[in-house]
């Protein structure tokens, strides 16, 4: 059996100075706010090519941290309406659902499967304050063309990096791209903790500094609250975790590109759809996403095979229980993905032999 993903395999790569970072962490008697969060968030910032980085306990609290300091900062209030894509993980929603303001879902490119700025300038209304660029899969979404709207309208514009650590659009990195960006390190994202964690980034002081308040409690000095705010960590634990993977991102991104290039030059089979890489910039391949028309009968055969894929995702949001006031609207590219898309196993320690074996069997596949 081919696992879909391998985390075991995975941090077996960096096991002893994993456990050498942890032993250091527990051993020091400080959890929280301390000397390993702080050289995460400098070691981050610089990676991403912004000013600053703070730590938050997950990648949902990161987006919701953005939306929760601009309406401090009075630039977003309550029922302000966001844009963000309807193919994307459930948590871009929640976030701006959490915060009181209106999702408004647009359509994707059915070639990059990322929001499709057409889409995203015909949903905008004298209500639209912000979008929600999501660089789905690793691949960075067409900032270009949503910069342009956004300054066009006077917008605040978001990345939803969750899925592109080290992802590039025109040599800048995923996480420089926009007013702040959201970062997700659960453990199966390209960076990965050994539990929740997330990150904001941003070039903007003042973000920065609401920001480090609101998941303060909104308190930036003991006992005085500035903010109402939430409780919001990233454990010095985890973060000695990341201090030990961040070295290991880039060869990491590497690794899956030369995979996924090993599966682009050699899947051949008609009925099968390869994802289109731009040339705008680094691809992570967080996923390795492929279409199909008889999908459910090609996960069928592979699952047969030993081969385990996964769905990313079944169900676009606005056709989600949890949004079911949208259950009318039509958004016809979201919706054909959900019916043919499938995530192939990808990732830094999948074996020749294995990717071998998935490719031969893809290419055997008969309707
Ligand atoms: C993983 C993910 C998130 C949420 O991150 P958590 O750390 O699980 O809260 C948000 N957006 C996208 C696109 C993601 O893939």
């Amino acid at each position: 059996m081919i696992p879909f993903l391998d985390l075991k395999r995975e941090n077996a790569t960096c096991l002893t100075e994993l456990q050498d970072a942890m032993c250091r962490v527990s051993e020091s008697g400080w959890y929280l706010h301390g000397e390993e969060k702080a050289l995460f968030e400098e070691q981050f910032a610089t990676f991403c090519g912004v000013k600053y980085a703070i730590g938050v306990a997950n990648g949902l609290d990161a987006l919701r941290l953005i939306l929760l300091a601009y309406k401090e900062i009075g630039r977003l209030h309550d029922g302000d309406e966001v844009i963000l894509p309807a193919n994307t993980f459930i948590a871009t929603a929640l976030a701006v659902s959490a915060c009181n303001l209106t999702p408004v879902f647009a359509d994707c490119d059915i070639k990059t499967y990322n929001i499709d700025p057409i889409s995203v300038q015909n949903k905008l209304t004298a209500r639209t304050r912000a979008i929600i660029a999501v660089h789905l899969y690793g691949q960075t979404a067409d900032m270009n063309a949503l910069k342009s709207i956004s300054e066009n309208n006077k917008l605040i514009l978001i990345e939803d990096a969750a899925q592109a650590h080290g992802a590039t659009y025109h040599q800048k990195k995923a996480g420089s791209l926009a007013d702040a960006a959201a970062f997700s390190f659960y453990p199966s994202k390209n960076l990965g903790a050994l539990a929740d964690a997330g990150a904001v980034t941003t070039d903007n002081d003042e973000l920065d500094e609401v920001i480090r308040s609101l998941c303060n409690y909104g308190s930036s000095k003991k006992y005085e609250y500035q903010h109402k705010g939430i409780n919001s960590r990233m454990s010095e634990l985890q973060a000695a975790v990341l201090n030990v993977k961040l070295k290991q991102l880039d060869a990491n991104n590497l690794k899956r590109n030369q995979l996924a290039q090993n599966y682009s030059q050699h899947i051949h089979n008609n009925h099968i759809i390869k994802p289109s890489i731009s040339n705008k910039g680094e691809h992570v391949f967080h996923l390795y996403v492929i279409r199909c028309q008889n999908r459910d009968s090609l996960q069928a055969y592979l699952t047969k095979s030993g081969i385990q894929t996964q769905i990313h995702y079944p169900i676009p949001i606005h056709k989600q229980e949890a949004y079911k006031e949208y259950s009318k609207l039509s958004l016809p590219v979201s919706e054909q993905l959900q019916n043919e898309i499938l995530s192939l196993p990808l990732y830094p320690t999948l074996k020749e032999v294995e990717i071998n074996y998935i490719i031969e069997s893809l290419n055997n596949w008969q309707i």
